[in-house]
């Protein structure tokens, strides 16, 4: 899967011609394409990609309640009414800036998936606890709280990002080995609550800084399965290539 997360980047003449120029650009992909949009292009998107297989549209976040007096947000029941694909649930910028824990993101998975939209859950350390070697204690727990309480089937709905956070929109890329041993570590932790072959099922996608010129190496690890790529994912130019080394 290749899923970008376009951020509050584009207005929504600019994401009909972002998506328009990188389906037309990428053609008929070999793997899911996601476009992560900002919530007043949703339907806009939507409509594009429902025309194209492969191409799907997630929200960048949703709200944890069902209805009600929440100025500004929007439920888990306006996306599925709207068609909406997968939510991008937990990012690291909703956990610092709007401090988000995984108990709340716990509810949102839970929501959206009784709505029938597909979380994308993402997890990740921060640079002083991998600098300390206490990023696989700290992941672990993030997919503890957010995710042990689902029942296996539930689990095979959700997609995992691993974004470390110090690479996210840094520039500096996790190497290859280090995004695939902590995705064996993901999966592993997946297969020891939910059992081996949900694991095995699971997407795991690796965020933080993937670009055209780093993407295949990292995708070709055996436990990545693919990317969820921000500022490469504002242009075809970048994107493109992203998608075809899938
Ligand atoms: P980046 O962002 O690719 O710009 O590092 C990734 C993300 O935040 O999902």
């Amino acid at each position: 899967m290749a899923a970008g997360n376009w951020k509050m980047n584009t207005t929504p003449s600019e994401g009909q011609a972002l998506a328009e120029g990188i389906i037309t650009a990428a053609g008929p992909p070999a793997t899911k394409v996601v476009f992560g949009v900002p919530a007043i292009q949703l339907m806009q998107i939507k409509e594009i990609t429902a025309k194209h297989e492969g191409y799907y549209v997630a929200a960048q976040n949703m709200h944890h309640e069902d209805k009600g007096a929440y100025t500004g947000e929007l439920s888990a029941a306006m996306l599925a009414d709207a068609g909406i694909d997968y939510v991008i649930l937990g990012h690291s910028e909703r956990r610092d800036y709007f401090g988000e824990d995984d108990h709340l993101i716990n509810t949102k998975i839970n929501k959206a998936l009784a709505a029938g939209i597909l979380p994308i859950y993402c997890c990740g350390e921060k640079l002083d606890i991998r600098e300390a070697g206490s990023h696989e204690m700290i992941v672990g727990k993030q997919i503890e709280q957010a995710l042990f309480s689902l029942a296996p089937e539930q689990m095979e709905q959700v997609v995992i990002a691993y974004e470390p956070v110090w690479a996210i929109g840094t520039g500096v890329t996790a190497s290859p080995q280090q995004a695939q041993d902590m995705h064996q570590f993901i999966r592993t932790q997946i297969a020891n609550q939910f059992g081996q072959s949900v694991a095995d099922g699971t997407t795991i996608l690796y965020g933080g800084s993937v670009k055209p010129a780093n993407a295949e190496e990292l995708f070709s690890m055996p436990d990545v399965d693919g990317g969820l790529v921000g500022g490469a994912s504002l242009s075809a130019e970048n994107f493109v290539p992203i998608i075809k080394a899938l």
